[in-house]
């Protein structure tokens, strides 16, 4: 059976000469890449509204994981004709290599994107932060080239979820203080000595803390993994840019749709929230040490939203291993896997031997 036409592929054709518009990170504005047109976005933020947590998923029809529906995809730019996974938001012809954005892919998901922050740092200035980096380290191979980077780049939204909440704790537990006596001892040789010997005061104390957590995010893509550092690193967003929502923004770009849904997500974001008021009632009761704390933490106020944050990707093989870099698609922040050179970390060892044989012979002198 012949899979249905997609149906309505996001269109913002050039007024000059007809081509496809794309959202330009350096221009923060559509753009033709034939003439150079350009056309204005206006950035809003009248969608961006909180929507409480006590949203329940109640139509478990649409899928959290990749559907493998296929729809027919037709290129605006060459007329190439093929199939593509029903949520693919983005879609390269794999024939002229235009890219394309599919609304309908949002629609495969309960939750629709609230906002977006748009792209900053270009595919040139990624590679230029990639350069930098690399030539920051001595021990970088010299033939690691960031030209060769260029087809591996990838600029891609990535799904999140925020969470705000509202949390009041109720602590009680025993602040401990250390105190000093003189204890007389016998040492090895059986002579009497005094000697000060650590004692405990101990002191029940109990009180409440409070706080907001605001925009607690979790991504909720399952391509990456957040608790890698690397990921940590690199997803440090400034959310007071994010706007409205707007396709057009993803002209250009590559996107994903959610694969971890809102309650993993929102359970993740508790337990965090969690534990950072036990840690700041533990600070709070004070003490030396401490013992039979206990912390009850009541949320209220829960309230999430569904954005996409824009991250480079590139993965690249160099000696047959594979490394990988990720730079914030705002900030420009790097992170990642260097590779080393083999050479140059010998001639460190190599280096290191004769210092210490050098050092072997002054003693010896
Ligand atoms: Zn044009
Ligand atoms: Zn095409």
């Amino acid at each position: 059976m012949q899979p249905s036409e997609l149906s309505d592929l996001v269109r913002a054709p050039c007024k000059t000469c007809g081509a496809q518009l794309k959202f330009s990170a350096e221009k923060q504005k559509l753009s033709c890449d034939y003439c150079g047109n350009t056309e204005a976005i206006a950035f809003t933020k009248s969608k961006l509204h909180e929507n409480p947590l006590s949203f329940r998923v109640e139509n478990r029809q649409l899928p959290n994981a990749p559907t493998e529906e296929k729809r027919l995809f037709t290129c605006q730019n060459c007329g190439a004709k093929t199939t593509v996974n029903y949520d693919a938001p983005t879609i390269t012809c794999a024939f002229c290599n235009s890219k394309n954005v599919n609304p309908d892919a949002q629609k495969t998901r309960l939750i629709e994107p609230a906002g977006l922050l748009p792209f900053r740092i270009s595919k040139e200035q990624a590679l230029e932060r990639f350069r930098h980096w690399v030539g920051d380290s001595w021990l970088a191979p010299s033939d690691l080239k960031a030209g060769a980077m260029l087809d591996n780049l990838h600029g891609i939204y990535i799904p999140f979820w925020t969470f705000d909440a509202q949390a009041h704790s109720d602590y009680s537990g025993e602040a401990g203080f250390y105190y000093y006596v003189p204890v007389q001892v016998r040492d090895a040789n059986g002579k009497v000595v005094t000697q000060q010997q650590q004692r405990v005061r101990w002191e029940y104390r109990s009180g409440s803390h409070q706080a907001f957590y605001d925009d607690m995010l979790e991504m909720a893509s399952r391509n990456l993994s957040q608790q890698e550092s690397q990921v940590q690193e690199a997803s440090r967003y400034n959310l007071e840019e994010v706007v409205d929502y707007d396709p057009r923004i993803l002209l250009g770009w590559e996107a994903e749709v959610y694969s971890i849904d809102l309650e993993e997500s929102a359970r993740k974001a508790e337990e965090q929230i969690r534990s950072r008021e036990e840690s700041a009632c533990a600070s709070q009761m004070g003490g030396d040490t401490q013992r039979n704390l206990t912390v009850d933490t009541t949320l209220t106020d829960q309230t999430f939203k569904h954005i996409l944050l824009p991250l480079w990707i590139c993965m690249y093989l160099y000696n047959g291993k594979q490394y990988r870099f990720l730079v914030n698609g705002q900030t420009g922040q790097i992170a990642g896997e260097r590779p080393k050179s083999a050479w140059k970390i010998a001639l460190v060892i190599l280096a290191f031997i004769l210092l210490v044989v050098f050092f072997y012979w002054l003693g010896k002198r």
